[in-house]
């Protein structure tokens, strides 16, 4: 589709980002009622019933604005966090904020480092502002920390890691986030993004807000998309020095933060139930998949946060397409160049059965 609209120049080379299929087209596409969705890494779990109390009684002041600092919530999440309000952002999700950075620190003639692989909200925020997106090599489709350390140079502003990263799963231990941290100048941003922090049990994963006072020039993301079920309102956050996140604040759309999301996740916060099931059923998920994938043959990659991804034998894309015939709808990795895996995201016990099951009979 050519257009008489002079884009800048890099607009034209921009994939929208694309995004599991979901369960309402599959219905009109091919008629399926009963379809799964493992396909976007949501809480299988859905929103817990006190912060949907919390929604409702939010209802009659709808037709105000919102208070776009989300005051209350910085407070909540500072107690929880042990850091500053000052020290908090809040996104219309964490991609937003991925938006807001390359705005502040990103544009023609900058280099944006990220990982091959990884979580493509990055190049499309880098990309969107003109920047340089520089990918380094992965190492077993993992992050090669060494190697974006010794790729960072003049042009660099911003480096993007993900930990763990999606869609590969992988994630890096706390000796390798320190040894990089030591390697990159003050001048140059670290953002790392956390967004399944909170279902990690590995005892060597690093958790980043601990090292924000010793590195002014860390940034980390966290979400109420993945662990707390919110995906749907749209609620991530930033943690970081209160200067920058001050810097940040000058992009801000003055709203983008809405009024439910604000007391859903609050409420979120204080639902420490719905929390523990949801690790509970994400820990046996990831159990079930690891143990069905290899059941039948397959070798997956190392899984962390709440998601497998595997080796397909055949094209990813033709697995993926019979799996849909059957009403299971699975991630293709195509955008990333990854056309011999799928990615599952955990769900229900038994919606995990029925994956494993269908592609046994796919296969
Ligand atoms: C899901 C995900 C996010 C979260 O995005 P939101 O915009 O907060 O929903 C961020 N980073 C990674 C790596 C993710 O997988």
């Amino acid at each position: 589709m050519t257009s008489q609209w002079q884009t800048m120049p890099w607009i034209q080379g921009l994939q929208p980002y694309q995004p599991g299929k979901p369960l309402a087209e599959l219905k009109r596409e091919l008629g399926i009622d009963d379809a799964i969705k493992l396909a976007s890494n949501e809480n299988p779990l859905g929103t817990s019933a006190k912060v949907q109390a919390a929604i409702t009684a939010a209802l009659p002041e709808l037709g105000r604005y919102p208070e776009g600092s989300a005051p209350e919530l910085r407070r909540a999440l500072g107690q929880r966090l042990q850091v500053a309000p000052e020290q908090i952002l809040l996104g219309n999700g964490s991609d937003e904020i991925f938006t807001m950075l390359c705005r502040c620190f990103a544009g023609p003639g900058v280099e944006v480092l990220v990982s091959q692989y990884a979580f493509s909200a990055y190049a499309i925020a880098a990309r969107s502002v003109g920047a340089e997106l520089i990918q380094v090599p992965a190492r077993d489709y993992g992050h090669d920390l060494d190697a974006m350390a010794a790729r960072v140079g003049p042009a660099t502003r911003l480096v993007f890691l993900a930990n763990p990263n999606n869609p590969t799963g992988t994630y890096f231990p706390a000796a390798a986030l320190d040894a990089f941290l030591a390697r990159i100048p003050e001048q140059v941003l670290v953002v790392l993004d956390e967004a399944y922090a909170e279902l990690m049990t590995a005892l060597d994963y690093p958790n980043g807000i601990e090292r924000l006072g010793e590195h002014p020039n860390l940034l980390v993301t966290r979400t109420f998309s993945k662990a707390y079920g919110l995906a749907g309102l749209r609620c991530g956050y930033a943690i970081g020095a209160a200067p920058l996140i001050s810097l940040l604040e000058r992009v801000r759309l003055p709203f983008n933060s809405n009024s439910l999301a604000q007391v859903a996740a609050l409420a979120a916060l204080d639902d420490e139930e719905h929390l523990a099931a949801s690790l509970a059923n994400n820990r046996a998920g990831l159990t079930l998949l690891e143990q069905g994938l290899h059941g039948l043959g397959l070798t997956t990659l190392p899984a962390a946060g709440n998601f497998v991804t595997f080796f397909t034998p055949r094209p990813a894309q033709e697995l993926y397409q019979a799996l849909l015939q059957r009403g299971v709808i699975v991630r293709p990795l195509g955008p990333y160049g990854m056309s011999s895996h799928l990615r599952v995201s955990v769900g229900m016990p038994e919606e995990n059965q029925r994956f494993i099951q269908t592609l046994g009979e796919v296969l």
